[in-house]
């Protein structure tokens, strides 16, 4: 398969390349060059299929021609080591639960998947040793780290905020030690990232590390997002309501959604999308007016949602040849202001006694504002309540049980680096240790 950029200004490359890359030089997003439509005997015998073996199909139709079959199996089982399980709320309203990976989101999926590809493809190369750098404001660098973790041939660096972090979120990736570094940066978010680019553009840094991103929205997180909305779609038909699907996605960057709207064009059964926002609207915004407005982001109780320029937005005007009209008619938009993620939590809990995270919350209140008649809805439910412990405890009035495997992490040695924002350091840094 070949992934052209969505700026089409840098030449389309291969899996690998686009794998190892990530960004494409003209700074666009890979996309593969054809959306692979399943074919209606896979739709036939679904239903017998366990989500290995859909996703199976799934991650062949994109990356069947560059991994031989035995080893993208083994990638496609190895990151499926948990389930993606539909849980009913209300008559009609479904949780698919995304959070029983190790670091209790969804980002999980994709970022066992991308380091189990990427692993395979270093291996292939006869690299030696491949570093991956991260920033993270919380969420990504534990996913990407607990992904990577003992992967052969590659090393990753965490970069994160001192201070900036919740403590649950900061024993994600400092406790694990081997193949994980974590380097607890003097400074801001921001300032972690701006380390991160400017050691990628750093030619000669760059031969001498061998780096390589772990960003979302390389097409290895990406794409393989697509395989729990199949799982979704199978487990409805089971409980005979395939039909009529509405599927919301709590969405900051995108990339989630994105996914999605992909299982869609290879078929897949859904009948139209819903991007839930917080206050960051600026999607909804777009398909109110069709202008693409970026801001910097706000702040809210979702907070991995607090994308005010969501990159994959890209995507979405590329898969539907940017035409705002075929985009409002296959997805609706809506945001969610912290007072309805807080009224939305507490009824829920006390009418249903179904937990919502401040993410899926946003889902859920979206997908019940914009039902109809006959339609069947599925929100995701992108995180476990409990990695919002604080947030929560004050909107139910109860405490929020720690489920036992974040408990494993908590009991860990806290081990990290301390570096100031100054590059020159970083750099002398990663030459002398890396
Ligand atoms: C990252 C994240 C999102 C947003 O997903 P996108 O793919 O960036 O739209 C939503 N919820 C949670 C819990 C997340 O961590």
């Amino acid at each position: 398969m070949n992934y052209y950029s969505t700026n089409k200004q840098s030449p389309a490359v291969g899996t690998q390349e686009a794998v190892v890359k990530g960004l494409a030089g003209d700074k666009g997003l890979y996309m593969p060059e054809r959306i692979p439509v399943l074919p209606p005997s896979f739709f036939g015998k679904i239903s017998e299929m366990n989500f290995w073996e859909i996703s199976c199909e799934v991650a062949s139709a994109f990356f069947g021609e560059d991994v031989e079959p035995s080893v993208l199996k083994e990638i496609v089982y190895d990151t499926l080591s948990f389930d993606t399980p539909l849980v009913k709320v209300t008559e009609a309203v479904y949780s698919l639960e995304l959070f029983h990976g190790p670091t209790l989101a969804f980002k999980d999926v994709g970022a066992r998947f991308m380091a189990r590809l990427l692993g395979y493809f270093v291996n292939q190369q006869g690299l030696e040793h491949v570093n991956v750098l991260v920033a993270t404001s919380g969420d990504t660098g534990s996913a990407v780290a607990n992904g990577f973790l003992g992967v052969k041939g590659i090393h990753v660096y965490v970069l994160y905020p001192k201070g900036k972090v919740s403590a649950i979120q900061e024993c994600q990736f400092t406790t694990l030690g081997r193949n994980i570094t974590a380097l607890e940066i003097d400074g801001t978010f921001d300032d972690c990232q701006a380390l991160v680019k400017t050691a990628f553009m750093d030619k000669d840094l760059n031969e001498k590390m061998r780096l390589t991103s772990a960003n979302s929205i390389n097409v290895a997180r990406f794409l393989p997002q697509a395989f729990y909305y199949f799982n979704a779609y199978v487990q409805l038909r089971r409980l005979g309501v395939g039909e009529n699907i509405v599927v919301c996605v709590p969405s900051g960057n995108f990339g989630n959604i994105t996914a999605g709207l992909i299982a869609k064009k290879m078929g897949l059964p859904v009948k139209r999308f819903i991007a839930a926002n917080n206050r960051n609207d600026i999607f909804l915004q777009y398909l109110l007016t069709g202008l693409y407005n970026p801001k910097p982001s706000v702040q809210t109780l979702a907070n991995a949602m607090d994308v005010g320029d969501p990159s994959n937005f890209a995507r979405i005007l590329d898969l539907y040849g940017h035409s705002h009209q075929t985009i409002t008619e296959i997805v609706s938009g809506f945001a969610c202001s912290d007072e309805m993620i807080r009224e939305t939590v507490e009824t829920c809990y006390r009418e249903m006694g179904y937990l919502l995270d401040p993410h899926g919350a946003c889902g859920y209140r979206a997908l019940k504002n914009s039902m109809q008649a006959g339609e069947t809805g599925v929100f995701l439910e992108t995180a476990h309540p409990a990695k919002f412990k604080d947030t929560i405890e004050s909107i139910i009035g109860q405490t929020v049980e720690i489920p036992p495997k974040l408990q494993e992490f908590m009991k860990g040695k806290k081990q990290s680096i301390e570096l100031s924002k100054d590059f020159s350091e970083f750099r002398e840094w990663l030459i002398v240790s890396g």
